[in-house]
Parts: C-alpha cells; structure tokens; sequence
C-alpha cells in the first residue's frame, strides 16, 4: 500500500483521537522497509513526539514456557479492569533472521485480544541492521500518542534482546519457574542485573510453597547484586498468571517504583539516557551499513583478508586501507 505524504498527516491525526485502524496503519507505516514510507513515517512521528511520553513501559522476559504469554494475559486484563488502556509489544530476536517468530502467534493472549481497552501488535521484522529496534519503539510511541497508559513489550529470554528491550522501557521484569536451585547457579548474573523485579510464575497449587522458597532464594541472591536501577532494590515475587493471584501485587510494586524514581529524578534521566543510546546505536548501524555497501570497499575487502590471512599484511593497515577508500568516496 502506498501512502501519500498528506495520508500519513492524516494517520497521525486520527491516531491522537485513538482511532484504532489508524493506529494499525500508523504502525505498519513505520514497520514497512521501504524508502519512501520512512519518511512519512518520519514525518507522522514528529507530529505526534508531543503526545508521547506519558506511558509506563514495562519490559517482560523469561525463556519459553515460563508463562509470559498467560502472565501478560492475566497482568494486562487486571489493568485494563482497572481503568487502564493497555498495548503489547512484542521484541522477536529470531523473526529478522528466520522470517519466522517464535511469540506473537495469534492463538496467544486471546483474551487481552478481544478487550477494547487492549491493543496487541506481533513483532516487526527487521528488515536491516537495528531494525526490530527502530520500529518497535517507535511504534510505543505511536502507542502512547493514541492513549495508552501502560505499554508491556515482551521478549525470549535469549540473550541480545533483553538487553534492547531493557533499553527502551523503564521497569523490566524477569520470570522464571520453582525449583530455581540449579537454575539460578546456572542464570547468567547478567540477565538478573538487569531485573527491577524478578516474577516466579506459577505459584499454585502443589507448587505453591516451593515458589515461596524459591522467592526467599532469589530475594537472597539479589541483595549481593548490582540492582539494574539506581536507589530500586529488585524484588522477588509469586504468582499465578492461570489463577490470576499475586497480579496486583506486581502492579502496586511498578506504581511504587514509578513514584520513587520519578521523584528521585531517576526515572527521567533513564529516558533521556535511553533516546541518547537510541541516537548512537542508529548510527552505529548505518555506519556499519555503508562501510560494508560501500562498492569500493567491497571489492577490496576480499583482497585485503587474504593478504592478512596469508601473514603478509598486518591488521590494522589492512582496516586502514579500507577506511582510506571508504573515505575518499566513491
Ligand atoms: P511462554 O512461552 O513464556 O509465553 O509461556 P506460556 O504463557 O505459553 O505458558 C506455558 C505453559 O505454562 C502453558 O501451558 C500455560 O498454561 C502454563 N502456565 C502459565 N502460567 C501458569 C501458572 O501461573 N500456573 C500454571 N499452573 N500454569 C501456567
């Protein structure tokens, strides 16, 4: 579909009076790959950046069968019975590489689907460098000029993207299963200290006192960690995303958290710290981009590499090769 420059004027105008198809459509103009709609899309932004900003962006990870599907389910439908308009995002690090995806499947969160208050997008692929990137946040701040309140962004925890995902929202929640024991020795330290909360999914029935015990494990192990947000000690919390108990709990915790950060000063220096990184990852990517487009560049590269393989030309003069024709332009 081809939008006209005025269309995606049009777009963001219905998008700030919530209209759902427009935001759908704003959406996929900032998703598409194509020249041409990254300008529009550009454009369309610019005139919504003013009403963007007002959302708790909430990050939720935990390898699959963890329950992040069933938890964000029963944590969205909570919100939405409270008042709250709720969007979920979803971050897939495997969709850019395979095409396919291993979240945002329709037959999930088929409840939170049908509740008007609700807006449920799969992930974008990426398309280039950095791209899942670029289009998910910008389509949470789509989501925040069209009224929501709360954005919930879910990833697999496989590494990269928790660290992109931590890297656009302001709380981030870790879950994982009982009977953590092993689990824990083995859980990369790394993922825990990005955590502002750490949720063990699950807690029912005959599992119910090993998740506690696992709690107390966690909440013991935390302490020693760096916490992943300056004056917040991460927390350990139960609950049963199937039997939806311990839910409003994890909410009263996040508001607490957004109270204290807020009036701390953290939680704004955390946004203005992410839009910075955000600047520097994007020309990270198109640097990478052109050097490696670069025809000229690609047609030394493959000389210069076996030179080097062959132990007849030392690294760095190598890359300083092929910076010098990089930099001399076409
Ligand atoms: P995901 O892969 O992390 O999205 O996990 P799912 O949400 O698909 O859940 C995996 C399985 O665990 C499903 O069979 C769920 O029904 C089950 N499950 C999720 N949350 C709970 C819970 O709180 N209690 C119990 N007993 N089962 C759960």
């Amino acid at each position: 579909k081809n939008y006209r420059e005025i269309d995606a004027m049009a777009i963001a105008e219905d998008i700030l009076e919530g209209n759902r198809i427009s935001l759908a459509r704003g959406i996929t103009l900032v998703e598409s790959n194509a020249e041409t709609h990254f300008h529009q899309a550009q454009k369309m932004i610019e005139r919504l950046l003013p009403h963007t900003g007002k959302s708790v962006r909430i990050g939720i990870t935990g390898v699959p069968g963890a329950g992040k599907s069933t938890f964000i389910e029963a944590f969205g439908s909570h919100l939405c019975s409270i008042g709250y308009k709720v969007a979920v995002l979803a971050v897939d690090p495997t969709s850019s590489l395979t095409g396919g995806s291993i979240l945002g499947d329709k037959t999930r969160m088929e409840q939170l689907a049908r509740n008007p208050k609700a807006f449920i997008r799969p992930s974008p692929s990426g398309g280039k460098l950095g791209g899942v990137h670029r289009k998910t946040r910008e389509t949470m701040l789509l989501c925040e000029a069209s009224g929501f309140d709360v954005i919930l962004v879910e990833t697999v925890g496989v590494g990269q993207s928790e660290v992109i995902v931590r890297d656009m929202v302001d709380f981030f929640m870790l879950l994982v299963l009982t009977g953590a024991g092993d689990e824990l020795q083995g859980m990369k330290k790394g993922i825990m200290e990005l955590a502002d909360a750490v949720i063990i999914n699950k807690a029912d029935g005959s599992n119910e006192a090993p998740a506690n015990k696992t709690r107390v494990e966690y909440n013991r192990i935390l302490h020693f960690l760096q916490p992943a947000t300056k004056g917040w000690e991460t927390k350990a919390l139960t609950c049963s995303s199937l039997y939806e108990t311990g839910i409003s709990n994890i909410w009263e915790m996040i508001q607490t958290f957004e109270q204290e950060t807020k009036e701390s000063g953290v939680f704004l220096h955390r946004r203005q710290h992410q839009v910075k990184e955000w600047i520097h990852s994007m020309i990270t990517d198109q640097l990478h981009m052109s050097f490696y487009h670069h025809s000229k560049v690609k047609g030394l590269l493959p000389k210069v590499e076996n030179e080097v393989a062959s132990g007849t030309k030392p690294v760095a003069a190598a890359v300083d090769e092929l910076f010098k024709v990089y930099l001399s332009g076409e």
